[in-house]
């Protein structure tokens, strides 16, 4: 556990596998961001949260396993952009995946499966919702990026933004989930907020400048990708040789990480892609 505390109401948790995880104390009562992925980090975590107050409000960035399954063992209303809730009532991992997969992350969870459900979102918005805790209030805005139905947190009292996997100090998520377009757009949208905390998906806290980082490292991979498109490879001959570092699924001194052949259907999702948004959008290689 190394939750620190980044602004007078916003503490963070980054040593988790899986999502950054935030607890944000107003006077009456507590929101979270995003939930832990291990259930053994998940039950540990209640108990660090009950003791900031009533939760209240768990806000989830994406529906993604990573930043979802965590629900389960929280208390207050699950909110979500209606997406996020669609995509988790349709296509969260199924019992069997999370049994292998736990298995190699967390196999102390294994046996706690059985009595595990999705926890979908039962609070849903479309655009713009406010969350408000007494003296501070988090403004969530639908923000097309990393997935089709990600938001963006924002704290104004402390000038604190959450932008979920928007924005990853640690390196590239997936961009299986992406459109290009919305991915170089959403980080311009976080840019336009006046904040001076940058709370990631993954990765240690951060300031501004990791905005520039990132969108580097997005210009990199998509540069190869366009590279390849301009010799003639098609999608599978780009996929099999296009990397990108993943340091969000590997191992670290923290945690155990995912399985590598996971690690690659990871990689190939993201590079074809790439590949499929700049055939329909060739103008995104040079942004
Ligand atoms: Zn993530």
């Amino acid at each position: 556990m190394t939750l620190q505390q980044v602004s007078a109401h916003v503490h963070v948790e980054t040593a988790h596998l899986g999502s950054n995880n935030s607890i944000i104390a107003g006077a009456d009562g507590v929101a979270l961001v995003d939930t832990p992925h291990k259930p053994t980090d998940a039950i540990a975590w209640r108990t660090v949260v009950d003791g900031f107050g009533r939760t209240r409000f768990v806000v989830n960035t994406d529906h993604h396993p990573d930043h979802t399954i965590g629900n389960f063992w929280m208390a207050g209303e699950v909110v979500s952009h209606r997406g996020t809730r669609d995509r988790l009532l349709n296509e969260a991992p199924d019992h069997d995946y999370l049994a292998r997969l736990f298995d190699r992350i967390d196999p102390e969870a294994v046996p706690l499966l059985a009595g595990y459900r999705v926890r979908v979102p039962e609070v849903v918005f479309s655009d713009r919702l406010d969350l408000h805790l007494g003296d501070v209030h988090l403004e969530l805005s639908f923000q097309p990026g990393h997935t089709a139905n990600s938001l963006i947190a924002f704290l104004p009292e402390d000038g604190v933004v959450f932008t979920g996997d928007i924005v990853c100090e640690a390196g590239l998520p997936s961009f299986q989930d992406s459109r290009l377009w919305d991915w170089f757009d959403a980080i311009e949208k976080v840019a336009s907020y006046d904040f001076s905390v940058l709370v990631p998906g993954h990765g240690e806290v951060a300031d501004r400048a990791v905005l520039d980082r990132y969108r580097e490292w997005g210009r990199e991979v998509v540069g190869q990708v366009a590279a390849a498109i301009g010799r003639g490879e098609d999608s599978d001959q780009a996929a099999a040789e296009i990397r990108f570092a993943d340091n969000i699924h590997v191992d670290t001194e923290d945690y155990v990480g995912y399985p590598d052949d996971l690690i690659e259907m990871f990689q190939r999702r993201s590079v074809a892609r790439i590949y499929d948004d700049l055939v329909e959008r060739p103008d995104l290689a040079t942004r």
